[in-house]
C-alpha cells in the first residue's frame, strides 16, 4: 500500500510502497479516507531533537484520520466492515494503576500511532478496536479527521466552567481556534484570542466569533477595557507555548481563575509564580483527550451546532503532501487536510 513514511534518520518524509498492516485478533483495519497534518508531523519531518529521540525509523506517520472499517479481528464483535470511524491515537497499556482505574489517558505505557506505532498517513491503518470511535452519519470524514485536535481543544476548553465567563485564549493555531469555537458553543461571554500572526487571527474571528488581538501591535488591556472585560478573565486557555503569552495570561486573569495549559514551550521557561500564588490560580496541563469522555462530548457538540470546518484552509490529495507541509511551515495555514483513496486525484 502507499504510505507517507519516515524512512531515513534525516529531514524529510517519503511517499512509498509499504506492506499492509497486519490484523491482530483485537484490531480493526481501517481504509483511510481523510487525514490532517499536525504540528507533531512537522517536527517529525524536520527531525528535531524530540523526533530523533522518539520516533523509530522506518515508520508510517500520521495520527489525525477518518475512514471505513474493512476488516475486524476474531475477538471484535462490536464493530463491522463498512462502518465509518475515527479513533483515539493514543494506545494505552491496560495494566497500569491509571488504566485499571479507568483513566486510560493517564497510562504511563501509552504508545502513539504515527509517533511510536505505525500511523495513519497510509491507505490502511490497523488500530486496536478499543480505540476505534464510530462516526455518526451527521459527521463526515473530513470532520472525523479533525477529531484528534478538536479533542485537544475540547479537553482544554471544558477543564473549567466557561458558561457566562470571560475567556482568554493565547495562540490562534487550529487547536486555539477550535477551543474558541467550543467556548462560544458552551456559552462563554467575552472571548479574546491572541497571536502575533494576523492571518491566524483573521481565521479565528471568522470561525469562532471571537475578539482577535494581535499582541505585537495592540495593547490587550485596552481591548479588554473597550469590550468590557472588567474583572479579568475567569479562564485562560494557553495554546501557544510562548513564555510572553503565559506571562500576559497570568497578568490579566482574574483572582481565583483557572488556566488549561496545552501549548508546548520550546524549553524550560520563566514563570512569575508569585502571581500564581497570590491570585490563587489553578493550572491544569492538557495532554491528548480523555478516553473516552472527550470523544463523547465532542461528537455530541458537533451534533448540536458546534461548527469547526472553517479551520480547514487547505485540501490536497495525499500525493501532494509536500505542498501541505509547506503550507503548514508558513505558520499562516489553519488545518491542512489530505485525501486518500480513489478520490485522491481531486483536490
Ligand atoms: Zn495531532
Amino acid at each position: 500500500m502507499r504510505a507517507l513514511v519516515k524512512s531515513e534518520s534525516k529531514e524529510g518524509l517519503w511517499f512509498q510502497d509499504v506492506p499492509e498492516p497486519r490484523l491482530g485478533p483485537d484490531d480493526a483495519v481501517i481504509r483511510v479516507t481523510k487525514t490532517g497534518i499536525c504540528g507533531t508531523d512537522l517536527h517529525i519531518w524536520s527531525w528535531d531533537r524530540w523526533a530523533q529521540s522518539t520516533v523509530p525509523v522506518p515508520l508510517v506517520i500520521g495520527h489525525e484520520y477518518a475512514g471505513e472499517i474493512v476488516a475486524v479481528g476474531a475477538n471484535v464483535h462490536d464493530l463491522h466492515p463498512g462502518q465509518r470511524v475515527s479513533g483515539e491515537g493514543h494506545v494505552a497499556g491496560m495494566s497500569s494503576r491509571a488504566s485499571r482505574a479507568g483513566r486510560f489517558h493517564h497510562d504511563p505505557d501509552t504508545k502513539g500511532i504515527g509517533v511510536t506505532l505505525p500511523g495513519a498517513f497510509a491507505e490502511l491503518l490497523s488500530l486496536p478496536a478499543f480505540n476505534v470511535v464510530p462516526l455518526p452519519d451527521a459527521i463526515d470524514d473530513e470532520i472525523g479527521a479533525l477529531l484528534d485536535p478538536l479533542g485537544n481543544a475540547v479537553h482544554a476548553a471544558l477543564s473549567f466552567p466557561l458558561s457566562g465567563e470571560d475567556v482568554l485564549i493565547t495562540g490562534a493555531g487550529p487547536i486555539g481556534i477550535m477551543a474558541a469555537a467550543v467556548a462560544r458553543h458552551v456559552g462563554a461571554r467575552r472571548i479574546i484570542i491572541t497571536d502575533i500572526v494576523d492571518r491566524r487571527l483573521e481565521l479565528a474571528a471568522r470561525v469562532a466569533d471571537v475578539q482577535p488581538v494581535n499582541v505585537a501591535k495592540e495593547d490587550l488591556r485596552s481591548v479588554m477595557a473597550r469590550i468590557g472585560v472588567d474583572d479579568g478573565f475567569a479562564v485562560g486557555l494557553e495554546m501557544s507555548g510562548a513564555e510572553a503569552a503565559f506571562a500576559q495570561m497570568t497578568d490579566v486573569i482574574a483572582i481565583g481563575g483557572g488556566i488549561a495549559f496545552l501549548g508546548i514551550p520550546p524549553g524550560p521557561m520563566t514563570v512569575d509564580w508569585t502571581k500564581i500564588v497570590f491570585k490563587s490560580l489553578t493550572i491544569k496541563g492538557i495532554y491528548g483527550r480523555e478516553m473516552f469522555d472527550t470523544w463523547h462530548k465532542m461528537l455530541m457538540m458537533l451534533q448540536s451546532g458546534l461548527s469547526v470546518r472553517g479551520v480547514i484552509t487547505h485540501r490536497l490529495p495525499a500525493e501532494r503532501y509536500a505542498d501541505g507541509f509547506a503550507a503548514m511551515r508558513t505558520g499562516e495555514a489553519g488545518k491542512v487536510m489530505m485525501s486518500w483513496g480513489p478520490t485522491r486525484t481531486h483536490a
